[in-house]
């Protein structure tokens, strides 16, 4: 009797054979390689001038060709030969031609091949059955378009196509198509088609997914939100550090952290950097900040929260009074706010167009309101938040929506948290006790950063550790952190998804990850 296992691999195998023969054939059919020394057939007048290219493995000799970016494409080109690199994004066979429209990244133009003196109907049938997303070298004539093409975003030239060759295929089933991906998902008119890619699908598929124009501008912008975060501290005196992912022990007692197998025993993945921040400034770097993964084990299947996220986080040393930092954490905000406004404007239209949302508006100075306040603005909407109470999410929105309609700011900070709401290492305010050194900031109502003054002396965070019943054997290292003299500090974190979902104004966070880790995915 043949085991079953090894009937599978016979049949696995056989198919394999059976895929490769079809491939020599194929190959053998576009006789595709320059220098193939098959005869070509007598009436295929473009023989050299498609197919497939060999594995490009980086030879020695290999082809010296300047290309020319599809972005550049337009009148100012007619009648001059380029070499474009890009993307199948649709082909359709029509007579005697072959209208492709070449995609790369967020620019797509319309390729024709078709049959002339020098052009053979085999390769006109060889380019119409490039499938999707494979990557072509493309050589072509810019012509300007008899009347604009609609369709692509170089709208006003085409590329009559002289040699076309595959760089890289792409199987032809999608689990995807770019164009339903990339669809808006409110339609303006009902009609036409409405096909839509649901999330899981889309975060399946992550490599297509990502290819939309849409996604090409959202990770651009993260970037950019990532450059300006860096570049307003820097210019600020701060300095970058790195700080261990991997910890020995929870930061705050233990609750939503993972562990983690190290050798014969286990450690945990940080839940936040400031421990490691805060000693920088005990150890004299003054103002620090870091760009980096936070890991938090909480099974929050909701729009706002990862399991993993980009934290970027700031610590600061001050004189006499914490607001030396918030203000200054405010006024980064606003630089990044510029920043994206005036550099990321076309990245901006480009997400606007498929998922519209209102422009983002910040006063400069930002608004600041005490927690009081905000308190009293959501009591005279008619909800009541305690002295002692934090507020809900719903509160937050509302209060969001309050601000916006009275101040027209879509960010602000919230100052003077109540002490009972904030973590053991929270300053507590030197007047009023139930109230705290801590603020939060949000846009469009939903919180982006949260932060405090920390206590920098070891016997009173001792105090506070113990008034908050936290077992101080497990935070002997953070409480002696302080014990050399330390400044008097203040920091916060921000989370980076969060800034980019909510400054897009896009409804959920895993738009915003590249690789979205929640309670319920760890792939792709
Ligand atoms: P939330 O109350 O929204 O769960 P948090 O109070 O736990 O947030 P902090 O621990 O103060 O948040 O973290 C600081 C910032 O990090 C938050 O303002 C937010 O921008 C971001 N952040 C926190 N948790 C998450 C998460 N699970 N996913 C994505 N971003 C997060």
């Amino acid at each position: 009797m043949v085991d079953e296992g090894v009937q599978v691999e016979s049949k696995k195998a056989a198919k394999k054979e059976a895929k490769k023969a079809e491939k020599a054939a194929k190959k053998a059919e576009h006789k595709s390689e320059k220098g193939n020394t098959e005869q070509p057939e007598a009436e295929d007048v473009s023989v050299g001038k498609y197919g497939t290219l060999p594995l490009i493995r980086s030879e020695p000799r290999s082809v010296q060709r300047t290309f020319t970016d599809a972005s550049t494409l337009d009148r100012s080109k007619n009648n001059t030969i380029v070499w474009v690199r890009g993307r199948v994004h649709t082909s359709r066979a029509k007579g005697k031609q072959c209208f492709v429209v070449l995609r790369q990244r967020n620019f797509t133009v319309q390729v024709l091949v078709s049959v002339s003196e020098t052009i053979s109907k085999a390769m006109v049938k060889f380019s119409s059955n490039i499938s999707k997303e494979s990557i072509v070298d493309l050589e072509a004539v810019v012509k300007e378009a008899p009347s604009a093409i609609t369709s692509c975003t170089q709208s006003h030239v085409e590329l009559v196509a002289s040699q076309i060759w595959v760089v890289s295929a792409s199987v032809p089933q999608l689990p995807l198509q770019i164009e339903d991906a990339s669809r808006p998902e409110k339609p303006e008119q009902e009609d036409g088609p409405n096909i839509r890619v649901n999330q899981d699908t889309r975060l399946d598929n992550r490599v297509l997914d990502l290819r939309t124009p849409t996604n090409q501008a959202i990770f651009r912008l993260e970037a950019g939100v990532c450059r300006l975060f860096r570049d307003a501290l820097t210019s600020r005196g701060f300095v970058e550090i790195h700080t261990p992912k991997i910890i020995s022990a929870a930061s705050e007692g233990g609750a939503n952290v993972f562990t983690v197998s190290y050798f014969k025993g286990s450690a945990y993945l940080a839940q936040s950097p400031q421990l490691y921040k805060q000693m920088a400034i005990a150890a004299d770097f003054d103002k620090v900040f870091t760009v980096g993964a936070v890991f938090r084990a909480e099974d929050s299947n909701t729009h706002r929260h990862l399991t993993e996220f980009t934290g970027l986080d700031l610590e600061m040393a001050f004189k006499y009074h914490y607001h030396e930092v918030m203000l200054t954490i405010g006024d980064l905000f606003t630089e990044i706010f510029k920043g994206l406004r005036d550099q990321f404007s076309t990245e901006i239209d480009t997400v606007n167009q498929q998922y519209p949302a209102e422009p983002f508006t910040f006063l400069e100075p930002p608004l600041l309101l005490r927690f009081d306040e905000g308190r009293k603005l959501l009591a005279e909407a008619g909800v009541e938040v305690g002295e002692e109470d934090d507020l809900s999410t719903p509160d937050e929105k509302l209060l969001g929506r309050i601000v916006k309609s009275k101040y027209d700011t879509d960010f602000y900070i919230l100052d003077k948290y109540p002490l009972a709401v904030r973590p053991f290492y929270t300053m507590p305010d030197p007047v009023d006790p139930k109230a705290s050194n801590s603020y939060d900031m949000f846009m469009r109502g939903e919180e982006i950063l949260s932060g405090a003054q920390r206590i920098h002396d070891p016997e009173f965070l001792t105090e506070r550790a113990k008034h908050h019943n936290i077992d101080l054997s497990k935070i002997a290292a953070y409480i002696d952190a302080f014990k050399y003299g330390c400044p008097p500090h203040a920091g916060g974190g921000i989370g980076l998804e969060r800034v980019v979902m909510l400054y897009l104004g896009l409804d959920n966070v895993r738009k915003t990850s590249m690789f979205p880790r929640d309670p319920k995915r760890v792939t792709p």
